[in-house]
């Protein structure tokens, strides 16, 4: 796994802050990865082009307010290609679909954008070549979880999920001497490492993945939340409660140090007394999270004497995805 080089974590604390002074340490990098800006642009740039209703499978995103808002605008989200009238455009969300729903859509004759993160095709790709190879594929992952579903169904036969360190002893392969694990994109580092240790130690010639599968934008969140975790008396993460980087952005942030780290999609849901007795507060967001929601919580905290913020940066993200290919000339001519 690699990990960003921290690049500004000297929390210093200015001269009047000392003491009892309040103040917001926030986590940069946060909020949209490349993965969730290119979906939620396919979306809007999908219904620009085909008008209202258009159909996205499942959540374009884990966030509540983008797929509340999407909804608004006429986008019809549902669980199945069977729930699309014929013929209707579909799109699929950034976790992707195994090609048994790519077949799905055709057989009804969908007009079929898929707005999964090229990350997310690139362990797909990653698992239809390990078991063209005949590998057993380890899939460290969460049960249930869209993401895992589409990576699974890319070679069901060769697939078996472990969900955390405690299902290892669970596995059982064909051949010691092929076997590799592969990554949900969204987990946390650290507990996927205890995962692949206790792995390693059941089989010895397990295979690493040939790159990270845990994403650069996963990674570079708890990287920060790490970095400002051990100075927070709480540290708060806007993020939905289905959005696993989110989630374990909260589990990350208490085993670094945070006295206490709560998950809330609105600046509504903070509850006062989270705020009784403490002096910092840690702030970031996950992956799905639109910075609107950063700053509604950022005001929030200002009004209870929380108005000191400091950035505390880990990496700067450049990172940017093209669009799918049918939508690249609308959006250029914008
Ligand atoms: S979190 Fe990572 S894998 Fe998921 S959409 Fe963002 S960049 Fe892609």
């Amino acid at each position: 796994m690699s990990s960003a080089i921290p690049l500004n974590v000297g929390i210093a604390r200015s001269a009047d802050s000392a003491g009892a002074g309040k103040r917001v340490l926030l986590a940069e990098p946060r909020g949209y990865c490349a993965g969730v800006d290119r979906a939620v642009e396919t979306v809007e740039r999908t219904l620009e082009k085909h008008g209202a209703p258009i159909y996205v499978r499942k959540e374009i995103v884990h966030n509540r307010h983008v797929v509340e808002t999407l909804r608004d605008r006429g986008v019809v989200f549902v669980d199945e290609t069977d729930e699309v009238p014929e013929g209707a455009v579909l799109v699929f969300s950034a976790h992707g679909v195994s090609p048994a729903v790519h077949e799905a859509a055709a057989a009804r004759s969908l007009h079929t954008i898929d707005a999964t993160c090229p990350l997310v095709t690139k362990v797909h790709q990653e698992a239809k070549r390990f078991a063209r190879d005949d590998f057993d594929i380890l899939l460290i992952g969460h049960e249930g979880h869209e993401e895992v579903e589409g990576t699974s169904g890319e070679a069901p036969e060769h697939v078996q999920l472990v969900d955390g360190p405690a299902a290892v002893d669970d596995v059982h392969v064909r051949d010691e001497n092929k076997v590799i694990w592969l990554s949900q994109t969204t987990l946390s580092v650290d507990e996927t490492m205890e995962t692949v240790q206790r792995l390693r130690e059941r089989f010895p010639k397990l295979q690493d993945p040939p790159s990270d599968d845990i994403c650069y934008a996963t990674q570079n969140r708890q990287v920060a939340v790490k970095a400002m975790a051990p100075e927070c008396d709480l540290v708060i993460v806007v993020g939905s409660r289905n959005s696993s980087n989110s989630v374990r952005l909260v589990e990350v942030a208490l085993n670094a140090g945070a006295r206490a780290a709560h998950l809330v999609d609105y600046a509504r849901e903070v509850d006062p007394d989270w705020l009784s007795g403490v002096t910092t507060v840690g702030i970031t967001s996950g992956a799905s999270v639109p910075e609107i929601l950063v700053r509604g919580v950022l005001d929030l905290l200002a009004e209870h004497g929380y108005g000191e913020v400091q950035p505390v940066t880990t990496a700067n993200e450049t990172l940017v995805f093209a669009l799918p290919r049918e939508l690249r000339t609308a959006s250029a001519r914008r």
